[in-house]
């Protein structure tokens, strides 16, 4: 079967990296995993042997064909032809394993070109799980667990910090896969956690309009939307001339909580 460019699709070969990646994902006899984009389903071989259940969401019909024909016996692999950039984790879940949406871990090799929205929906949809080991085009792992005051720092790595527990562990190079791609991998570990911010559609918004042009410093970025930008800054302990890349996630944290009382003062 040909590999579909479109769809991302490079095809892991490498047993020494497909057992890292199982092992960083840790799964107990207990548990059921969801794999995304399980391909060939070398990932997912080892993850029947290991786990109660393995839902596999896959876009390609053709491999949908062949994953359920390759794991035929295997009672607890369920194969799905999915979007996962349009399927509700929690309904499919739900409708797949009724109450038992306890225990649950994700997994996935993901196509490069829609790892920003894919990532974006798992924030939203971390809450039923207890653990997700992802492998991305390393750029996006360097951005993703950058702190502050690097280059890399952005939307994506505010967002994500605030949501999890992020662990870079490792890279792999472009011969791990078939066909072979133009680019380097990185496989991180994400640990869902309370977050600090809990009004999430504000902080989305200033986050985005904070980074919107990273030569600016804050509060040019803020002023279009904030004309009060400097107070807002000022009360949340921010010096204005800083900018968006450099904050940390608590000063992150005192500036929506001073948006946002800003916003209930003009609504009495
Ligand atoms: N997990 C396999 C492996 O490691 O060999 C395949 C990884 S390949 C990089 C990405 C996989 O995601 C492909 O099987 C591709 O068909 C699938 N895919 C691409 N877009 C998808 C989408 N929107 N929803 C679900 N799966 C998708």
């Amino acid at each position: 079967m040909r590999a579909k460019k479109s769809l991302g699709q490079n095809f892991l070969q490498d047993e020494t990296v497909i057992k890292r990646i199982i092992d960083a994902l840790d799964v107990r006899p207990d548990e059921t995993v969801v794999e995304i984009g399980p391909g060939h389903g070398e990932l997912t071989a080892q993850l029947i042997e290991k786990a109660a259940a393995v839902i596999a969401i896959e876009f390609d019909r053709d491999l949908i064909a062949s994953l359920k024909n390759r794991f035929s016996q295997n009672e607890s692999f369920t194969a799905l032809n999915e979007d996962v950039l349009s399927v509700d984790l929690s309904r499919l879940i739900a409708e797949n394993l009724g109450s038992e949406i306890s225990n649950l871990k994700l997994i996935a090799n993901l196509p490069y070109n829609i790892s920003t929205p894919i990532l974006q929906r798992l924030i939203d949809q971390r809450s039923l799980f207890s653990r997700f080991v992802l492998m991305f085009q390393r750029e996006v792992v360097e951005r993703i667990t950058a702190a502050p005051g690097g280059k890399d720092r952005g939307f994506l790595s505010v967002l994500v910090e605030d949501a999890f527990d992020a662990e870079y562990l490792f890279d792999v190079p472009p011969q791990a896969f078939r066909p072979v791609p133009k680019v380097w991998s990185a496989v991180v570990r994400l640990i869902p956690k309370s977050a600090r911010i809990k009004d999430e559609i504000l902080f989305r918004k200033i986050l985005s309009i904070s980074f919107s042009q990273k030569r600016k410093n804050i509060q040019n970025n803020l002023k279009g939307a904030y004309p009060n930008a400097s107070g807002l800054l000022e009360s949340a302990g921010i010096d204005s001339r800083r900018r968006a890349e450099t904050l940390t996630l608590n000063e992150w944290g005192k500036l929506i909580d001073s948006i946002a009382n800003e916003n209930d003062r003009a609504s009495i």
